[in-house]
């Protein structure tokens, strides 16, 4: 027998809370809103949940989700040496008066007026409080060229007051992103630390394995600026791709029919986007004073800034991958890798639930996250085609097979659509086998 100690973070489905929605109640909470697959299916298996217009909780699945997928943006921000931060959601109004951003953006903006009757933004970006912290650490001590670039970023709730929220977290009118500010010595070197956050944001991308693609946002005075989008039929944008070359820019920006470098005819893709890179220069320092000195001088810092939206990486992940019932995950952001089904109470096969130990300690071992449906009042197949709606990768059935001398066990590779009968030893080496890094 297993030995009991080594069993922890066993998750039991019967104490999740997870909210079902079926399909014929299906209410995202705003009678009115657009809606997709992804906002459907992931309402439905409660994932997320509308509490108010554009407004969702992300539930204890999603966090599972969310949380992954930080893990991968952690990881690579570490790799280029960036910082993590948190700033404050409110960022005084006054900042964004300074950059000139309030009145062009206010009819978006959320508000807020303190007893003092000071004004905030509850903030859909961080620019002009990143600027205003810079500067006031530059008052105390004198930026030394020495300590640049500084590459800072965080991942925080922003916010935006939509006018027609949709799609759910796809135009919701709070959303979770990852956003990295740098601040650098000269545009040469500005440039440099851009072309390595692209090479970052290129590693995240390729983990995560959705096809992406990186467009072309033209220059804007001689400063350059970058989309990556996920191609989906519930995007808001289009680009034109080379077949050929890597090629691609937004249509808004561009007439052109032909690649500039192989003049191949391009191609038309409605995209969504998940990301976007700009080198800003001094737009934001220079009015906000974030000086370093330079020649005994304080110089403005050249800046850029990068964001991700995780919420809406995750949204198009599901929109991507599923069919219209089943949800399908990219492996690194599942919810739980695996699902373990032991028999139905008072089955014939009932005895073979000692057996569940045995099988947890393979994952645990290997630090791949399992969760059991004990919720064993229900037979095997309903709760079968429960663990496939929700995309987990890999299914283990504790079922018939496990009464045999040897006992065996189903295992269905849910991405691939294989299903298959092991040992526990077999387990072992089929999970040994499997490759859940880069
Ligand atoms: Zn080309």
């Amino acid at each position: 027998m297993a030995s009991k100690t080594k069993i922890v973070n066993l998750t039991r489905m019967s104490k999740m809370f997870q909210p079902l929605t079926t399909n014929e109640s299906f209410d995202s909470g705003e009678k009115t809103e657009v809606t997709s697959k992804s906002h459907k299916l992931m309402i439905n298996y409660g994932i997320i949940k509308p509490v108010s217009i554009g407004m969702y909780a992300i539930l204890p699945l999603g966090m599972r989700i969310l949380n992954k997928l930080i893990d991968i943006v952690d990881k690579e921000m570490a790799n280029i040496g960036a910082e993590k931060i948190l700033l404050p959601a409110l960022t005084p109004t006054k900042l964004w008066k300074k950059t000139d951003r309030y009145e062009s953006n206010k009819t978006e903006l959320f508000t807020v007026t303190d007893r003092h009757k000071k004004e905030y933004i509850l903030s859909p970006t961080h620019e002009e409080a990143i600027c205003d912290l810079i500067s006031s650490a530059g008052q105390t001590v004198h930026i030394p060229t020495k300590l640049l670039p500084f590459k800072l970023y965080q991942i925080s709730s922003k916010w935006r007051d939509e006018m027609k929220p949709r799609l759910g977290l796809l135009r919701s009118r709070e959303f979770i992103m990852k956003d990295l500010y740098t601040f650098d010595t000269s545009l040469d070197n500005a440039q440099q630390t851009y072309d390595l956050v692209c090479e970052s944001y290129n590693n995240i991308f390729r983990q995560i394995g959705i096809k992406y693609t990186k467009s072309d946002m033209g220059t804007i005075g001689g400063l350059i600026s970058h989309e990556y989008h996920y191609i989906s039929d519930i995007g808001e944008d289009t680009i034109l791709q080379c077949p050929s070359c890597q090629f691609s820019i937004n249509q808004s920006i561009s007439e052109t029919k032909n690649c500039p470098k192989c003049k191949n005819e391009l191609q038309s893709y409605t995209v969504a986007e998940v990301g976007h890179t700009f080198l800003l220069d001094t737009k934001y320092s220079k009015p906000l004073k974030a000086l370093f000195i330079e020649q005994n001088k304080p110089t403005p810092m050249v800046m850029g800034c990068f964001g991700l939206g995780l919420t809406r990486i995750i949204m198009l992940a599901v929109e991507i991958l599923s069919t219209n019932n089943e949800i399908r995950w990219p492996i690194k952001l599942a919810p739980y890798t695996v699902c373990i089904i032991p028999p139905k109470t008072g089955s014939k096969e009932e005895s073979t639930t000692v057996y569940v130990e045995q099988l947890f300690e393979i994952f645990y071992k290997r630090n791949i996250d399992a969760i059991l449906d004990d919720r064993t009042n229900y037979t095997i197949g309903k709760r079968l085609v429960f663990a496939r709606a929700l995309g987990y990768p890999y299914i283990i059935v504790i079922g018939k097979a496990a009464t045999q001398s040897i006992p065996l066990f189903e295992i269905h590779d849910v991405n691939n659509s294989t299903y298959r009968e092991l040992s526990l030893d077999q387990m072992s080496n089929y999970f040994d086998n499997i490759s859940f890094k880069d």
